[in-house]
């Protein structure tokens, strides 16, 4: 059996792991662009803040792909996939594949402006990148960051942390608004300012002007900035550029069933790239978050080798440190006003907490916790686990709630 896999992120490596655990003599290929070893990609913003240093980001030894007899193919980038020969292209050579896991991950959203070829205007996706952030902080006075998403939050935080001011430039009324409600925003909005984060609604950033590095951006609403450093944190898309559309269903993920498979048989995806059923929408949805692409990756790597596995679907949460406040968000937090949904709070500005729930029918949806993340985890896995809450709801609002209620007797 041969496979080929796209991709030697997280998603790829566990499915790599999981047909190696359960086919000791296939051949498996893996081509990805980066040539690093494995490495935890949501850490690189610990090392822009200075928390981890870059040689703690690997996950897995330089010895990963002899240890487990893979053929590795890298710092080459997939141009096709030819599923009628069962063939992926790679500078102009062709690999033969019986099974192939599209685990490509996602690509930073690019902008339109003028000036963008100047120096110290970055994206953050790739250990590359943060490190030739870090070789310019040294120099740098006052940073931009354009988009309030995790990307963009976790860029102006670890500027931030390094004493840089930031200017921060969102579309909506508050950071990471995909990740938590107006209430949790405020919140997160009064810390970061304190620390010096000048943020501004409803504007784009136009233009770059500087000597061969970027020294000012010109901004939609007329306004000039000084700026030495520009992160663009405008989300991400999966990056499925070489995927044959009309062969392989896509939608802005690329779409699979609950064994990872996309449309045609022996093709699956799995991570940033894929789009797999919500569990609290209870509707086809990219999670573009590190547990779903381990979860995603080991099912495909198990179906690939012939064991089948079926994955439950995914759900987006994260647990976020911002200075002094400990956030905790999962499912859905800012819910649709269709009537369907019914959204519980608890706000407490004494002590700087704030505990939010979504219902929709007997079922928890959503969750977003603000200093007071206690029994998050069980809050998680009733949504995960669509289990119905026969206690009032007003208990779980409570953190020291007795989550044995929740157990049916
Ligand atoms: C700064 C940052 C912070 C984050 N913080 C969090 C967090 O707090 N919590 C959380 O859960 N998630 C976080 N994430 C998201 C998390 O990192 C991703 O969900 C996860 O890494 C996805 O893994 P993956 O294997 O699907 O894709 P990736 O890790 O992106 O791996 C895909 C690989 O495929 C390669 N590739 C792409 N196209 C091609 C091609 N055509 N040919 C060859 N190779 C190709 C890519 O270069 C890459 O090496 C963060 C991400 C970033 C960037």
């Amino acid at each position: 059996m041969k496979y080929a896999i796209i991709g030697n992120g997280v998603a790829g490596i566990h499915a790599a792991e999981a047909i190696r655990q359960l086919d000791s003599c296939g051949e498996i290929t893996m081509i990805s662009d980066e040539v690093l070893p494995p490495y935890c990609r949501p850490m690189i913003s610990m090392v822009l803040e200075g928390s981890v240093a870059v040689e703690k980001l690997p996950i897995r030894p330089a010895s990963f792909y002899d240890d487990l007899n893979i053929t590795p193919v890298l710092g080459s980038r997939v141009s096709a996939v030819d599923v009628d020969n069962r063939t992926v292209s790679v500078n102009g050579r062709s690999y033969p594949y019986d099974r192939l896991l599209i685990a490509s991950g996602a690509d930073p959203r690019r902008i339109k402006a003028d000036g963008l070829e100047l120096r110290n205007i970055f994206f953050m996706r790739t250990e590359a990148h943060v490190r030739r952030m870090l070789a310019v902080l040294p120099h740098v006075r006052r940073a931009l960051v354009l988009g309030g998403g995790l990307v963009g939050f976790k860029a102006a935080y670890g500027l931030l942390r390094r004493g840089i001011p930031v200017t921060m430039l969102i579309r909506s009324g508050h950071p990471l608004s995909m990740q938590v409600d107006l209430e949790a925003g405020r919140m997160i909005t009064g810390e970061l300012s304190a620390r010096g984060l000048d943020v501004r609604v409803g504007v784009e950033a136009a233009a770059f002007e500087g000597n061969g590095r970027v020294a000012m951006a010109h901004l939609s609403d007329g306004t000039r900035l000084l700026c030495d450093m520009v992160v663009i944190g405008k989300g991400v898309f999966p990056a499925r550029g070489f995927v044959p559309k009309d062969k392989i269903n896509v939608d802005a993920g690329i779409l699979v069933d609950e064994h990872m498979q996309t449309s045609v048989a022996g093709v699956f995806a799995a991570g940033d790239v894929a789009e797999s059923t919500d569990i609290a929408r209870r509707t086809p949805w990219v999670n573009a978050i590190w547990p779903e692409a381990v979860a995603q990756g080991r099912i495909a790597g198990m179906n690939m080798a012939g064991h089948p596995a079926a994955y439950p679907g995914s759900l987006s949460r994260n647990v976020i440190r911002i200075f002094g406040l400990d956030v905790m968000t999962a499912g859905i937090v800012s819910p649709p006003e269709t009537g369907d949904f019914e959204a519980l709070s608890a706000a407490d500005r004494r002590t700087g907490t704030y505990r939010k729930l979504v219902f929709k029918g007997d079922r928890l949806a959503g969750v977003a916790l603000v200093n007071s993340i206690e029994q998050g985890g069980v809050l998680t896995a009733l949504i995960q686990s669509a289990t119905p809450v026969r206690l009032p709801r007003e208990a779980l609002l409570k953190p020291g709630f007795n989550f044995r209620q929740l157990m049916p007797i």
